[in-house]
């Protein structure tokens, strides 16, 4: 069950947005009584109560708002039992002071904004022994660690546990904590009034997490990476998941580089049976693996973890999904030297551009590196035998195709573009991997020089397809992934011109 938390500053919006959650399914609501200016009227509030109610009322030091006396907060939740609320949620020192009374249950609270205790099992024995219906513990993640200590206590508490750890370190634990056994967990009303840092949504929690199909046997899959950011890897494999009816969850992992060794030791404990893997790990994941397939040792980067009976296996998918798009493009065959005299420019020495210029070198291309720090290009192009040339006279090469390896005329800089359009011309390819948009600059200007365009949304899908198949030995629903990662991004399709005008418009041509 998900309890959906809204603090609003007037009755009405708190009851216009009670309404709204309502009409949308949620079973569970906290009403925080803190949040309103002035005098709270708990009959105007619980007036249309069709969902249980949590009752609560948080000091500042516990993370709320409330600014009256101790006096007055007791009052009104005891008020509130009073008035047989489902829930009320009492902090260590006021559980002391008011007793059960009535159907309402007692959720005994402990919240610590700065880290999470080494003591957590203390403090759950110490709120057990308040009488507690439901213990619920909220502490700040400071290290991935936290939350397997704090999923570990709410696995084995003898009474129902909420236990999870805020902030983005500890965003997985809200979503974990249902195949740990708590009773329910926290989403917020909406993703930009989140009441604690990390919360995500009640929407996102509903139906990219699918938090009320989350048991005990669920298999846990994620993405690490440093900074997360909005990462669209949740929504893609979400989505594939439910398509599929499997009884699977795949959750944003945030990882500071120096943690990637615990929580490597640590990520079965977890659930964990796969990991997308993305900046800064791709290289450092490699010392944690058991095996690395095909390329993940010449390239020296697996962006796929699969956790099996035997261990754990890298994967590159990057690197298919890349050269997948050059052969549709170019008409290749990979299994000779399809590109043998054949010139590419590549554009950037950085991670993914490690991985094309290994697939372009196996295939035979005459590969020139340039990139903006020069001392990059030049260890990359002496690792796979290419040529590189200054950033300031990339203009100069005159190649069949040329690959956007660089951010430039990723969203919000979509005025950028990394190759100037008088430089492009009929029938080069064209292949830009930023995917967020889809359409970019350097791909309008391609598409209307009349060059063949490759979007880096044909590459991100192919790369996550590569991935699903990794993760559940089944063929990923592609259709699917492209819709998704198209309706996420507002990316717009890029309207082609192409020789060929039968080819499906998503596909490399
Ligand atoms: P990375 O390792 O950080 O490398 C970034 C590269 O871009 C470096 O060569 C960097 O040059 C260059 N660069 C960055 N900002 C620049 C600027 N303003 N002007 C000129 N060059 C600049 O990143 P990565 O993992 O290789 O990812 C690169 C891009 O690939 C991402 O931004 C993303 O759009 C795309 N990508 C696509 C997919 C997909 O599936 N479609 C997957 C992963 C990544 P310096 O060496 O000078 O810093």
């Amino acid at each position: 069950m998900i309890c959906v938390s809204i603090g609003r500053g007037r009755h009405r919006h708190m009851i216009h947005e009670y309404r709204h959650l309502v009409e949308h399914q949620a079973e569970l609501v906290e009403l925080r009584l803190d949040y309103i200016i002035g005098p709270v009227s708990l009959k105007r509030l619980l007036a249309e109560k069709k969902s249980k109610v949590i009752v609560t009322c948080r000091r500042p030091e516990d993370g709320g708002k409330w600014t009256g006396t101790e006096e007055a907060r007791a009052t009104l939740l005891r008020h509130a039992i009073a008035m047989g609320v489902d829930y009320v949620d009492l902090e260590e020192d006021l559980a002391t002071q008011i007793p059960r009374f009535g159907s309402t249950q007692r959720i005994i609270s402990h919240h610590d904004f700065n880290k999470t205790p080494d003591n957590l099992d203390q403090i759950h024995d110490r709120l057990s022994a308040l009488d507690a219906d439901i213990v619920k513990i909220t502490t700040m993640a400071n290290s991935p660690r936290d939350n397997v200590r704090m999923l570990r206590m709410v696995r084995d508490a003898k009474i129902p546990t909420v236990g999870m750890c805020m902030g983005e370190i500890g965003t997985s634990s809200r979503i974990l904590v249902g195949k740990f056994g708590a009773p329910f967990t926290y989403a917020t009303f909406h993703h930009e009034r989140a009441l604690a840092p990390g919360q995500l949504s009640y929407h996102d929690m509903r139906h990219i997490y699918r938090y009320d199909q989350i048991d005990r046997n669920t298999e846990v899959y994620g993405v690490i990476a440093d900074p997360i950011g909005h990462s669209l890897s949740p929504i893609i494999h979400n989505a594939c998941f439910d398509h599929f009816g499997m009884n699977r969850v795949y959750v944003p992992l945030r990882i500071p580089r120096e943690e990637l060794d615990q929580f490597m030791d640590d990520a079965r404990e977890l659930g964990i049976r796969g990991i997308s893997v993305t900046i800064p790990h791709k290289e450092a994941v490699i010392r944690k693996l058991h095996k690395v397939h095909g390329a993940v040792r010449s390239i020296n980067a697996a962006n796929t973890v699969v956790f099996n009976g035997e261990g754990t296996v890298g994967y590159n998918t990057d690197y298919h999904a890349a050269m997948q798009c050059v052969d549709l493009a170019m008409s290749t065959d990979p299994s000779d030297q399809p590109l043998s005299g054949r010139k590419a420019l590549l554009l950037g020495a950085g991670g993914v551009a490690k991985s094309i210029a290994f697939g372009l070198t196996r295939r035979g291309a005459d590969v020139v590196i340039t990139n903006r720090t020069a001392e990059r290009a030049e260890q990359l192009a002496s690792d796979f035998e290419c040529h590189t040339i200054p950033w300031t006279r990339r203009h100069a090469v005159k190649p069949d195709l040329i690959i956007n390896a660089t951010p430039i005329g990723m969203h919000p800089n979509v005025d950028e573009t990394p190759f100037d359009k008088h430089y492009l011309q009929p029938g080069m390819v064209v292949f830009d991997t930023v995917y967020n948009p889809e359409s970019t600059l350097l791909l309008k200007d391609a598409f209307q020089k009349n060059c063949k365009v490759v979007t880096g949304v044909e590459m991100f899908v192919r790369q996550a397809a590569h991935q699903f198949q990794l993760f559940t030995n089944q063929e990923a629903p592609m259709e699917l992934m492209r819709e998704t990662l198209k309706r996420t991004t507002g990316a717009v399709k890029i309207q082609r011109k192409n020789n060929d005008e039968s080819e499906s418009p998503d596909h490399a041509d």
